[in-house]
């Protein structure tokens, strides 16, 4: 199995790049973000509860985060691998996600950051948000809060990669396509 985690803070391109990936290397994507709007919008339990956070550019506590993506991997553990998209993002996160995918045998072949200059994604979440309208991509100060929570407690989560020897970096300016090519002969190298 293939098992990459994407890395980088909001607005980098994790999603963009997790759509081409998935494709190209027949992985599942599981994003995180994406589950948590799902709830919200199906205004289930998960989702109320992960709504204040979220709307306030906070990390949702570990605990629901962890359970909700337990899940997601055991419901389609019949992939070939699996795009972590915002996950983990603390250290605790990170360890559950280790111990959780060694009893089942598997583990992440990578962490791949992709690295984009913050005052660059803060005019893209902004411009995000007036289409997409996303509550915590609308007001500066939300997204603002957002990389302080990333430098605090997700920015470690390199060195824990490091360590393990499966931290790699590529740049994430320029075109989607160029991008698209640096992941891929990134990716090709160590498959
Ligand atoms: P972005 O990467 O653009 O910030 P996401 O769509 O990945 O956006 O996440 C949106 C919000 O969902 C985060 O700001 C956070 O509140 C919550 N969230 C997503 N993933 C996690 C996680 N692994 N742990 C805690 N909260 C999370």
């Amino acid at each position: 199995m293939t098992n990459i985690v994407l890395f980088g803070k909001p607005g980098a391109g994790k999603g963009t790049q997790a759509d081409f990936l998935k494709i190209k290397y027949n992985l599942f994507h599981i994003s995180t973000g994406d589950l948590f709007r799902f709830n919200i919008s199906n205004k289930t339990s998960l989702g109320n509860l992960a709504k204040a956070y979220i709307d306030n550019g906070d990390l949702v506590p570990d605990k629901v985060t962890i359970e909700m993506l337990k899940e997601c991997v055991e419901a389609n553990f019949k992939s070939e691998g699996f795009i972590f998209d915002g996950f983990p993002r603390t250290i605790s996160q990170a360890k559950v996600l280790d111990q959780f995918l060694q009893k089942k045998k598997i583990s992440i072949s990578a962490m791949i950051s992709l690295e984009v200059d913050e005052e660059i994604l803060i005019k893209r979440l902004i411009d995000r948000g007036k289409i997409s309208g996303r509550t915590d991509d609308m007001d500066e100060s939300k997204v603002r809060n957002r990389f302080r929570e990333y430098n605090m407690k997700t920015s470690i989560l390199q060195d824990y990669y490091k360590k393990q020897n499966k931290f790699h970096r590529i740049s994430g300016i320029g075109s989607i396509e160029k991008i698209n090519s640096r992941l891929t002969r990134l990716i090709d190298s160590f498959l």
